[in-house]
């Protein structure tokens, strides 16, 4: 069981190492960096210091909240929370929500100092963000309340089934897991999206008609194409697909929409395209049934040990007591995080499969490079980060691997040594 906890503890401590060797400036041989297009203003040097920094501040926040986890876990904060929610409610479902809200207030206020920092100072360090403090401020405050409003109830089921069946309960909790998962990715869109953005149809006339003729030609005419103000949050550009059934939708941010030309804007599209009609939320959904079958199944035979070791001298020994919650959710973290680069393995797959798609049905490779580099130039990515920091945390093909595809197929294609700036003059 310590085990568990001591790998993770190293795979952070690994994470952290890595990062700080990441911006000590020190790099492995790396492949021939990427030169911009004329009119693409991208400073390699800028954007490799955020984007090191970048991955210092991910592996800071999840160390820092394992931190306020273990604060209350390892204290006697979590049996005096208890005390206090018996003393507020009666019932059991109500005593354990309330638990779980009055833990996730502590977290979300624990957890403020370095998300100002690395989300709102920092943003602003690098001229990335349009908020104002308050701004971004409700949008934490938002963000918090949604994650609590949602966490609050689930953990009151969770506990009513470790209390009715306490050897068998994370197969029922998994059970209930694959429609809850479903709910989410179906309500999330309509009900949760739309409190942060403004979602409307692509407003430009000429380019809504040539992304509906795409969607069109890749048998999904019928598909949602939406834009949102990303521009009222920050400067970054991004487009996504996500929901299900009647919620599924193709987003391109305004910010995209206004610094890449149509061709850039097609291929884009394209590769949201491909998530969609490949089904590749209901891969994600399987994998998220899946990995919580497993993490369920293996919290289930860990916590009574680290329940007798760690809990029992504070004054939990029982996983059905609600003060167990903290060391359920630090134990949660600690596996999920050996399983971050597996994930990010399998979806680094998937974009790629995403990627080959989108250069095939829109055949211009140049507006992928050429994409790709506004991408990196204005959300300030490095093209090329250390191995290591991608197969930890990259969920997507670093922009340089993406622009040499790119220009793989243009050679495929052409049987010509050429460069895709060569075979296909653009910008
Ligand atoms: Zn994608």
């Amino acid at each position: 069981m310590r085990r568990y906890l001591l790998a993770a503890g190293c795979g952070f401590l690994v994470g952290l190492a890595a990062a700080a060797w990441a911006g000590s400036g020190t790099r492995a041989p790396e492949p021939e960096e990427q030169q911009p297009e004329e009119d693409v203003e991208y400073d390699a040097s800028l954007a490799r210091r955020y984007s090191r920094t970048g991955y210092g501040w991910h592996f800071l926040r999840q160390a820092w909240l394992m931190g306020l986890l273990g604060a209350v876990a390892f204290s006697p904060l979590a049996a005096r929370l208890r005390g206090a929610v018996r003393q507020a409610v009666r019932s059991p479902p109500a005593q354990d929500g309330l638990f779980a809200l009055g833990l996730g207030a502590f977290l979300a206020v624990g957890a403020l100092p370095p998300a100002l920092l690395s989300g709102f100072v920092r943003s602003h360090a690098y001229g990335l963000s349009n908020q104002s403090i308050q701004q971004w401020l409700l949008d934490y405050v938002k963000s918090a309340g949604v994650e609590l409003l949602i966490a609050a109830p689930l953990v009151a089921l969770a506990w009513a089934l470790i209390r009715r069946s306490p050897n068998t309960w994370w197969l029922w909790m998994s059970l209930c897991w694959a429609p809850l998962s479903l709910g989410f990715v179906l309500l999330c869109p309509v009900l949760i999206d739309p409190l942060f953005n403004k979602f409307e149809p692509v407003r430009d006339p000429d380019l809504r008609s040539a992304l509906h003729a795409l969607a069109k030609r890749a048998g999904v005419g019928d598909a949602v194409l939406l834009q949102m103000d990303r521009s009222s949050q920050d400067k970054r550009l991004s487009a996504y697909m996500w929901g299900i059934a009647h919620s599924k939708r193709i987003v391109l941010s305004d910010t995209i929409i206004a610094r890449l030309n149509e061709g850039e804007l097609l291929f884009v599209t394209a590769h949201e395209i491909a998530h969609y009609v490949k089904h590749h939320v209901w891969i994600g959904l399987g994998s998220s049934i899946l990995g919580a079958t497993c993490g369920f199944g293996l919290l289930s035979w860990l916590m009574p040990g680290l329940l007798r070791r760690f809990g029992k001298p504070r004054g939990y020994a029982n996983p059905g007591d609600i003060a167990a919650l903290p060391l359920f959710l630090l134990t949660a973290l600690a596996l999920a995080s050996m399983t971050t680069p597996v994930a990010a393995a399998i979806s680094r797959q998937i974009e790629s499969q995403a990627d080959a798609y989108a250069l095939e049905l829109v055949s211009d490779p140049a507006a992928a490079r050429s994409a790709f580099l506004k991408l990196a130039a204005v959300n300030l990515t490095e093209l090329d980060p250390p191995r290591a920091i991608v197969c930890w945390m990259y969920s997507h093909p670093p922009l340089g691997a993406r622009i040499r595809r790119a220009e793989q197929y243009v050679r495929e294609r052409a049987g010509s040594p050429r460069g895709v700036s060569e075979a296909h003059p653009r910008n």
